[in-house]
């Protein structure tokens, strides 16, 4: 079996809004075909224009080599060996960022492909297979506006929402200011247990409430300053409190108070990863299947994330191609008891609505394990070329 053509496909939503801090309305889906009538389809959450080049660009030196030209003839099922080989080869320009991010929809695409050769889903192929009988989900919410009542009502109301369609956990976005405030919100850190208290009063006490901050607190004094009010709001992790290279700030939130740290949803490869777990001394790991570097690099930093007796909890932001892989790599990992979700009912994302012809099930909180070969999806090529037609508009839309 040999790769014989790549396809990307750069997708925007057609009502992105750039003050959105929401990554669910771009999307690259990487189509990998083989001379046997296979194809393998994978995902990643970055720019997708940036993803696109990474994996199109033409080789220009042996240090310097293309990702597209390097997969071409190879055996689709050698999948350690050709991880290995991109990263090798595109070192100069790669070994973080959005190289290893692409890689990250290739190792995917390839994934499937084994399992439909095989005729077996992806986790019953992946680190000894399946540990588990099914995967939870938690809900994933963030309501799309710019007022701090209106947020706080929404997401409230949002999560009540989940917990009556049967998910039992959900976490609130809570980016009210920092560098990645959402739609213009701009309010004192301690209005975040505002918001926090509003949750957990619609949700009650017997659902798990996780909270991600988008890394607003400048430094770890101020966020334990804020965080010691949160105490009766039970939360089962606080996610990115602070800027991705602060690891001694990490490590300090872990060690001075008692709500596991979560982090992991922007790195890249099992070395990022190292030096989180081992400087940042975080409870909760959270790679991400496509920016980590695949389901292959997942697996890597889960077995590292197992030795060490942590949690895993994937990040996961994007439509249902990123959520079968995560339902396939939670699957084999007892230590993964949950991975986020971004439900289709309580997202305003038409990309996560629309992309699969039949979105991933949750049966009574619940994802049964998929049975159908590889990944188990099927995109939807009539919206898939419209939201490809979106972002034609919007290139030509930008003046530099
Ligand atoms: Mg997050």
């Amino acid at each position: 079996m040999r790769i014989t053509s790549i396809d990307c496909f750069v997708l925007l939503d057609p009502k992105m809004n750039k003050s959105a801090t929401s990554s669910a309305q771009d999307d690259i889906v990487v189509l990998i075909h083989t001379d046997e009538g296979i194809t393998g389809i994978g995902e990643t959450d970055v720019n997708p224009w940036m993803a696109r080049a990474c994996i199109m660009a033409p080789s220009t030196h042996t240090m310097g080599m293309s990702l597209a030209e390097m997969l071409i003839g190879e055996n689709p099922l050698d999948i350690e060996r050709i991880w290995q080989k991109l990263y090798e080869g595109s070192a100069m320009n790669g070994r973080r960022g959005v190289v290893i991010n692409a890689m990250g929809a290739i190792d995917i695409a390839l994934h499937d492909i084994r399992g439909k050769k095989l005729g077996k889903p992806c986790h019953e192929l992946l680190m000894d297979g399946p540990k588990k009988k099914f995967v939870t989900p938690y809900a994933s919410l963030q309501p799309e506006t710019g007022s701090f009542e209106g947020y706080k009502t929404s997401l409230a109301a949002w999560a009540k929402k989940a917990k009556e369609m049967g998910y039992k956990a959900g976490k609130a976005e809570c980016t009210l200011s920092g560098p990645y405030a959402h739609m213009g919100l701009n309010e004192p850190f301690h209005r975040m247990a505002e918001v926090i208290e509003a949750v957990r009063k619609a949700v009650g006490d017997d659902f798990t409430l996780m909270v991600d901050a988008q890394y607003a607190f400048p430094d770890a004094k101020t966020c334990l300053a804020t965080i010691k009010d949160w105490k009766d709001f039970n939360v089962y992790f606080l996610e990115t409190p602070l800027p991705s290279d602060d690891l001694e700030g990490y490590r300090i939130l872990s060690e001075e108070q008692d709500i596991p740290i979560a982090a992991g949803e922007w790195l890249c490869t099992r070395y990022e990863f190292q030096h989180l777990i081992e400087l940042g001394k975080i409870g909760v790991v959270q790679p991400d299947m496509g920016r980590v570097g695949g389901l292959s690099e997942a697996c890597k930093v889960a077995a590292m994330a197992n030795e060490k007796g942590l949690t895993i909890v994937p990040h996961l932001w994007k439509t249902g191609i990123s959520i079968a892989a995560a339902t396939h790599f939670s699957a084999v990992n007892p230590a993964c008891p949950f991975i986020e979700f971004l439900p289709s009912d309580l997202c305003e994302s038409t990309l996560r609505k629309e992309l699969l012809k039949e979105d991933i099930k949750m049966v009574n909180g619940v994802i049964p394990l998929p049975t159908k070969p590889g990944l188990g999806i099927e995109i939807d090529f009539d919206a898939l070329k419209s939201f490809e037609k979106a972002a034609d508009a919007a290139v030509k839309n930008i003046r530099i």
